[in-house]
Protein backbone atom coordinates (compact mmCIF):
# COMPACT_ATOMS: atom_id res chain seq x y z
CA UNK A 1 0.00 0.00 0.00
CA UNK A 2 1.68 3.21 -0.99
CA UNK A 3 1.80 5.76 2.62
CA UNK A 4 1.67 8.49 -0.35
CA UNK A 5 -1.37 8.02 -1.57
CA UNK A 6 -2.71 7.91 2.13
CA UNK A 7 -1.37 10.71 3.08
CA UNK A 8 -3.15 12.65 0.22
CA UNK A 9 -6.22 11.25 0.84
CA UNK A 10 -5.78 12.23 4.56
CA UNK A 11 -4.74 16.13 4.13
CA UNK A 12 -8.10 16.05 1.96
CA UNK A 13 -9.56 15.45 4.40
CA UNK A 14 -7.27 18.83 6.71
CA UNK A 15 -5.07 15.94 8.90
CA UNK A 16 -1.93 17.45 9.46
CA UNK A 17 0.29 14.36 7.85
CA UNK A 18 3.70 13.63 7.79
CA UNK A 19 5.71 9.90 6.70
CA UNK A 20 8.38 8.56 7.88
CA UNK A 21 10.76 5.25 7.51
CA UNK A 22 10.94 4.28 10.70
CA UNK A 23 9.12 4.27 14.11
CA UNK A 24 12.77 5.89 15.83
CA UNK A 25 12.44 8.95 13.21
CA UNK A 26 8.68 9.19 14.15
CA UNK A 27 10.03 9.44 17.79
CA UNK A 28 13.06 12.10 16.86
CA UNK A 29 10.29 14.33 15.31
CA UNK A 30 8.16 14.12 18.25
CA UNK A 31 10.53 14.27 20.41
CA UNK A 32 11.47 17.71 18.86
CA UNK A 33 8.37 19.34 18.38
CA UNK A 34 6.48 18.20 21.75
CA UNK A 35 8.22 20.34 24.38
CA UNK A 36 7.24 22.34 27.68
CA UNK A 37 3.90 21.45 27.46
CA UNK A 38 1.49 18.55 29.31
CA UNK A 39 0.68 15.56 27.09
CA UNK A 40 -1.91 12.77 27.82
CA UNK A 41 -1.08 9.52 26.75
CA UNK A 42 -3.51 6.97 25.34
CA UNK A 43 -3.52 3.02 26.01
CA UNK A 44 -1.13 2.07 22.82
CA UNK A 45 0.72 -0.52 21.84
CA UNK A 46 2.76 1.19 19.37
CA UNK A 47 3.53 4.44 21.51
CA UNK A 48 4.94 1.90 24.41
CA UNK A 49 7.13 0.20 21.91
CA UNK A 50 8.49 3.76 20.71
CA UNK A 51 9.66 4.51 24.30
CA UNK A 52 7.65 8.32 24.34
CA UNK A 53 6.59 7.94 27.56
CA UNK A 54 9.82 8.40 28.88
CA UNK A 55 11.54 10.31 26.55
CA UNK A 56 8.65 13.21 26.25
CA UNK A 57 9.19 12.93 29.67
CA UNK A 58 12.62 14.31 30.71
CA UNK A 59 10.97 17.66 29.00
CA UNK A 60 7.38 17.23 29.39
CA UNK A 61 4.71 16.76 32.14
CA UNK A 62 3.55 13.62 31.36
CA UNK A 63 -0.09 11.23 32.13
CA UNK A 64 -0.58 7.83 30.69
CA UNK A 65 -3.42 5.39 30.60
CA UNK A 66 -1.49 2.64 31.75
CA UNK A 67 -0.18 4.54 34.80
CA UNK A 68 -0.95 3.43 38.10
CA UNK A 69 -3.29 6.34 39.92
CA UNK A 70 -6.64 7.52 39.55
CA UNK A 71 -5.52 11.10 39.07
CA UNK A 72 -3.83 9.71 36.04
CA UNK A 73 -6.70 9.47 33.37
CA UNK A 74 -8.31 12.67 34.38
CA UNK A 75 -4.58 14.66 34.10
CA UNK A 76 -4.44 13.12 30.52
CA UNK A 77 -7.58 14.00 29.67
CA UNK A 78 -6.54 17.74 30.87
CA UNK A 79 -3.43 17.66 28.57
CA UNK A 80 -2.77 20.03 26.38
CA UNK A 81 -1.12 17.02 24.12
CA UNK A 82 -2.87 13.52 23.60
CA UNK A 83 -0.45 11.04 21.66
CA UNK A 84 -2.61 7.60 20.55
CA UNK A 85 -2.69 5.39 17.58
CA UNK A 86 -5.76 3.86 15.97
CA UNK A 87 -6.85 -0.03 15.61
CA UNK A 88 -7.50 1.05 11.49
CA UNK A 89 -7.01 3.45 8.76
CA UNK A 90 -8.30 3.45 5.68
CA UNK A 91 -6.11 4.65 2.66
CA UNK A 92 -9.20 6.14 1.53
CA UNK A 93 -8.08 8.01 4.91
CA UNK A 94 -10.90 6.92 7.59
CA UNK A 95 -9.28 6.49 11.06
CA UNK A 96 -11.05 3.79 13.58
CA UNK A 97 -10.83 3.30 16.90
CA UNK A 98 -12.59 0.42 19.11
CA UNK A 99 -12.32 1.61 23.15
CA UNK A 100 -13.47 0.08 26.72
CA UNK A 101 -13.24 2.95 28.91
CA UNK A 102 -13.80 5.65 26.31
CA UNK A 103 -10.81 7.28 27.61
CA UNK A 104 -8.96 7.04 24.48
CA UNK A 105 -11.71 7.80 22.04
CA UNK A 106 -12.61 10.68 23.61
CA UNK A 107 -9.62 12.18 23.92
CA UNK A 108 -9.48 12.26 19.72
CA UNK A 109 -12.57 14.30 19.74
CA UNK A 110 -12.08 17.22 22.45
CA UNK A 111 -10.61 18.36 25.05
CA UNK A 112 -7.03 19.25 23.64
CA UNK A 113 -5.23 21.75 21.31
CA UNK A 114 -3.37 19.05 18.99
CA UNK A 115 -3.57 15.66 19.31
CA UNK A 116 -0.92 13.84 17.73
CA UNK A 117 -1.86 9.55 15.74
CA UNK A 118 1.21 7.74 15.49
CA UNK A 119 -0.25 4.66 12.87
CA UNK A 120 2.26 1.77 11.71
CA UNK A 121 1.63 0.06 8.25
CA UNK A 122 -0.21 -2.82 9.32
CA UNK A 123 -2.67 -0.75 10.56
CA UNK A 124 -3.98 -0.34 6.99
CA UNK A 125 -6.99 -1.53 4.97
CA UNK A 126 -7.47 -0.50 1.33
CA UNK A 127 -11.11 0.32 2.34
CA UNK A 128 -13.22 1.68 5.48
CA UNK A 129 -14.91 -1.84 5.07
CA UNK A 130 -11.98 -3.67 5.51
CA UNK A 131 -10.67 -1.22 7.85
CA UNK A 132 -13.15 -1.73 9.93
CA UNK A 133 -13.12 -5.16 9.95
CA UNK A 134 -9.34 -5.23 10.77
CA UNK A 135 -10.15 -3.36 14.09
CA UNK A 136 -13.15 -5.65 14.98
CA UNK A 137 -11.25 -8.84 13.92
CA UNK A 138 -7.21 -8.43 14.23
CA UNK A 139 -7.28 -5.43 16.90
CA UNK A 140 -9.69 -6.02 19.14
CA UNK A 141 -9.05 -9.85 19.30
CA UNK A 142 -5.52 -9.27 20.17
CA UNK A 143 -5.67 -6.66 22.74
CA UNK A 144 -8.21 -8.45 24.37
CA UNK A 145 -5.73 -11.53 24.00
CA UNK A 146 -2.53 -9.21 25.22
CA UNK A 147 -5.33 -8.32 28.46
CA UNK A 148 -6.04 -11.73 29.37
CA UNK A 149 -9.87 -11.09 28.93
CA UNK A 150 -12.45 -14.37 29.28
CA UNK A 151 -13.78 -13.49 25.68
CA UNK A 152 -14.40 -15.63 23.07
CA UNK A 153 -12.29 -13.93 20.55
CA UNK A 154 -9.27 -14.21 23.62
CA UNK A 155 -10.08 -17.85 24.14
CA UNK A 156 -11.06 -19.57 20.83
CA UNK A 157 -9.05 -17.64 17.83
CA UNK A 158 -8.62 -14.43 15.78
CA UNK A 159 -11.78 -12.88 14.99
CA UNK A 160 -14.51 -11.23 16.74
CA UNK A 161 -18.05 -13.06 18.02
CA UNK A 162 -19.38 -9.93 18.85
CA UNK A 163 -19.44 -11.44 22.42
CA UNK A 164 -22.09 -9.93 25.23
CA UNK A 165 -19.06 -11.12 27.63
CA UNK A 166 -18.71 -9.29 30.75
CA UNK A 167 -14.79 -9.17 30.08
CA UNK A 168 -15.61 -7.75 26.28
CA UNK A 169 -13.66 -4.41 25.77
CA UNK A 170 -15.34 -3.10 22.36
CA UNK A 171 -17.42 -0.74 23.95
CA UNK A 172 -17.21 2.17 21.59
CA UNK A 173 -16.68 2.38 18.10
CA UNK A 174 -15.23 6.11 16.99
CA UNK A 175 -14.80 6.76 13.01
CA UNK A 176 -12.50 10.25 12.45
CA UNK A 177 -13.71 11.33 8.38
CA UNK A 178 -11.47 14.28 9.47
CA UNK A 179 -9.91 16.63 12.06
CA UNK A 180 -12.92 17.87 14.76
CA UNK A 181 -13.27 21.40 14.62
CA UNK A 182 -10.70 23.41 16.64
CA UNK A 183 -8.61 20.78 16.96
CA UNK A 184 -5.82 20.20 15.05
CA UNK A 185 -5.58 16.46 14.52
CA UNK A 186 -1.69 15.27 13.18
CA UNK A 187 -1.08 11.78 11.77
CA UNK A 188 2.38 10.32 11.87
CA UNK A 189 2.18 7.65 9.30
CA UNK A 190 5.34 4.94 9.75
CA UNK A 191 6.69 2.85 7.48
CA UNK A 192 7.17 -0.13 9.83
CA UNK A 193 4.91 -2.15 11.62
CA UNK A 194 3.47 -1.27 14.97
CA UNK A 195 1.06 -1.99 17.73
CA UNK A 196 -1.41 -4.05 17.34
S1 LIG B 1 -16.65 -7.85 20.92
FE1 LIG B 1 -15.96 -9.49 22.29
S2 LIG B 1 -15.34 -11.14 20.88
FE2 LIG B 1 -15.40 -9.26 19.68
S3 LIG B 1 -13.30 -8.53 19.72
FE3 LIG B 1 -14.45 -7.45 21.33
S4 LIG B 1 -14.05 -8.67 23.17
FE4 LIG B 1 -13.52 -9.95 21.40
Amino acid sequence: MCLAEVKKNLEARGFTTGIFATAAEAADYLDSVIDRTTVGFGGSMTLQQMGLYERLGSHNEVHWHWKEGAAERPAAARAAVYLSSANGLAETGEIINIDGAGNRVASTLYGHDKVYLVIGRNKLAPTYEEALWRARNIAAPQNARRLGKKTPCAVKGERCYDCKSPDRICRGLVVLWGPMMGMETEILLVDEDLGM
